[in-house]
């Protein structure tokens, strides 16, 4: 298997999820990854937890976090969702390539869509001369996520140590897709078979995908949780989320539909490529991995 890409179908799509590459989150620049992920733990049950996981807090100095974009082809579009990290870091910016390894042309992804603003999921929406990379496609983002990061909201709400990266990705990567993109404020299929999930919290209209064929399904919950340990311990969040609540609130009722559904679930900073299911485990789920060397 490729640690870049990896195929799998969803009923009759066929799906590829794409990493983008890697990040490693080292202090100072980000808390140590137990604070960043895991903000408001109580310490004791958080080594308890991380122990069950093979951490342990000051031995786990820093988080290596994959980025994964997914390709879906459905009945009639080839749909991206999310641009990766672009030039965030130098082990960042791999979309690109590993889409041509992938033999999937830019030019032929009509539909590009961004769960959220963050320089992670937005990073590559255009090419080194500033123009569109994906020059065929019409970008979909949930109305609330636009407004946020193109306007002044971004800068007044938002926390000192991480505003300037975050605003200065938003001001470079949104603008030049102005005229190309599709907001809007309600649940709805963008293609068919792509449904956008409202998921507020992680930022003000961060957004899940539900995409179905043929009776089966796959939840893209992109960053509703960013941690294996983050489906178990359900009211656990992140130092990144915007709204701490909203978001625990939206973990809780996206993972309960992937339970309900039996779906398949892609996370955004799960282990590549960051499907799997989930299994109830006391007031949670455990996460399971699928077995990619089939
Ligand atoms: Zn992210």
């Amino acid at each position: 298997m490729s640690n870049d890409t990896y195929h799998f179908k969803i009923g009759r799509f066929e799906c590829t999820a794409v990493s983008d590459g890697t990040l490693t989150y080292t202090p100072p620049a980000f808390p140590p990854p137990a604070t960043l992920l895991f903000a408001n733990a109580p310490k004791e049950r958080l080594e308890q937890m991380l122990l069950e996981h093979n951490l342990q807090s000051e031995q786990w100095v820093e988080w290596t976090s994959p980025y994964i974009c997914l390709v879906a082809k459905t009945d009639d579009h080839l749909v991206l969702v999310d641009t990766g990290a672009g030039g965030l870091a130098s082990t960042t910016g791999r979309l690109m390539q590993n889409l041509r390894e992938a033999r999937i042309a830019p030019e032929d992804i009509d539909t590009v869509i961004l769960t959220h603003g963050h320089p992670d999921h937005i990073g590559g929406n255009i090419d080194v001369g500033g123009n569109p990379a994906f020059p065929n496609a019409r970008y979909v983002m949930w109305k609330d996520e636009w407004d946020f990061w193109t306007s002044e909201q971004a800068e007044q709400k938002l926390d000192e140590h991480v505003r300037e990266i975050l605003v200065k990705f938003a001001r470079e990567n949104l603008p030049p897709i102005q005229g190309k993109v599709d907001l809007f404020n309600r649940e709805k299929e963008i293609v068919p078979g792509i449904r956008a999930v409202a998921a507020p919290g992680h930022t003000p209209g961060h957004m899940a995908l539900e995409i179905s064929s043929d009776g089966e399904s796959l939840l893209c919950i992109a960053d509703s949780a960013l941690h294996p340990i983050h489906l178990q311990q359900l009211d656990w969040h992140a130092a990144v989320d915007f709204a701490p609540d909203q978001a625990v609130n939206t973990r809780r009722k996206i993972l309960h539909r992937a339970a309900d559904q039996k779906a398949l679930i892609l996370a955004f900073h799960f282990p590549f490529p960051g499907i799997g299911r989930i299994d109830q485990k006391g007031d949670g789920w455990r996460w399971q991995p699928i077995d990619t060397a089939r």
